[in-house]
């Protein structure tokens, strides 16, 4: 039944305490795809991962992964899923290496270490042990760890969260591979850039429920396709931009001293915007036409002020 969800999450919901973190989230995650689970802090994005993985029971609703129910079948679910935890989840006095060989005698028909520990810049850790890596030696580790049983699923939260822009193009390469070899990849990132990049679909979680779905270019498309922005001395008069702008427009100042102005693009557009700064004395820097990005997205959807 190839055609089945790879995830399949209905009605989930998860407490603590008086706290829900997962209130009635449902979520299919088709098979062969990169998904990328978005969300602010607490949104409740690895309550919900982790359940999948079966290392926490829900309070209500269905979770099927690989057709499997993740704690009742976790004898079976495990060696076909990978799993990289945000906090590690490794013994701190094992060797690097030795420990991701002993991981890959876990698996039927494990990926060669040797080739894996290369790529992911491992081959200096050998017999250091792993509270002695660097973080992003730590995260890569972990990584490695989650791939080499050959999973047809693997969970990957947060993988490139500290880590250099060398190290995340080797994460997300090998992302892509997994992907290409029929592996169906769930990652969690607060990097909407890394979701652009390597997601087949997003899915936006908020105050437990997932909020939007789509790949990408279709979250991207709702709203105004691109937008006029530009840099220029905090707190100019919004109101009196509008009043020169076509009816529906737009202008924001997302963070202070940065400007948006949503409206069908034209250059007569531009014109009166830049006439406008003109006008206030204004020099508008950085001035760009751009496309509506991912990170505009998610911020229109789940607003702009910190979480808590
Ligand atoms: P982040 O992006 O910060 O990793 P998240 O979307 O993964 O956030 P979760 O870690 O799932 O969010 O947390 C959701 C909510 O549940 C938060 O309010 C968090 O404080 C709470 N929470 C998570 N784990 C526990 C726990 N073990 N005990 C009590 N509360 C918890």
């Amino acid at each position: 039944m190839q055609t089945e969800p790879a995830v399949e999450v209905a009605g989930l919901v998860k407490r603590y305490g008086a706290d829900v973190a997962v209130d009635g989230l449902d979520l299919a995650i088709s098979r062969g795809t990169v998904t990328a689970v978005l969300g602010p802090n607490g949104a409740g994005k690895t309550t919900t991962i982790e359940i999948c993985e079966g290392y926490r029971r829900p309070d209500a609703g269905t979770v099927r992964v690989l057709g499997l129910d993740p704690v009742a079948d976790a004898a079976r679910l495990r060696p076909r899923i990978g799993v990289m935890l945000q906090s590690g989840g490794i013994y701190a006095g094992a060797r690097a290496v030795e420990m991701l060989r002993h991981t890959a005698r876990l698996y039927a028909d494990p990926l060669p270490v040797e080739p894996l520990v290369e790529r992911l810049g491992l081959g200096s850790c050998g017999r250091t042990t792993y509270r002695r890596l660097s973080g992003g030696q730590q995260q890569r580790l972990a990584l490695a760890m989650a791939v080499v049983g050959r999973p047809e699923l693997v969970f990957l939260d947060e993988p490139t969260a500290g880590l250099d822009p060398q190290a995340r193009r080797a994460t997300w390469e090998l992302v892509r591979e997994l992907r290409e070899s029929g592996v169906t990849v769930v990652v969690t990132t607060h990097h909407m850039d890394e979701a652009e990049q390597l997601a087949d679909e997003v899915a936006i979680v908020d105050h437990g429920r997932v909020i939007a779905t789509g790949s990408p270019e279709q979250l991207c498309r709702g709203g105004a396709e691109s937008s006029l922005r530009f840099d220029g001395p905090p707190g100019l008069d919004l109101a009196a931009l509008l009043k020169v702008l076509p009816s529906g427009a737009q202008a924001t100042e997302p963070v202070p001293g940065s400007y948006r102005v949503e409206a069908p693009m034209d250059p007569r557009l531009l014109a009166t915007v830049t006439a406008w700064c003109a006008e206030a004395g204004v020099m508008p820097k950085k001035l760009a036409v751009q496309r509506r990005s991912l990170e505009d997205v998610f911020l229109d959807l789940t607003g702009r002020d910190l979480r808590s």
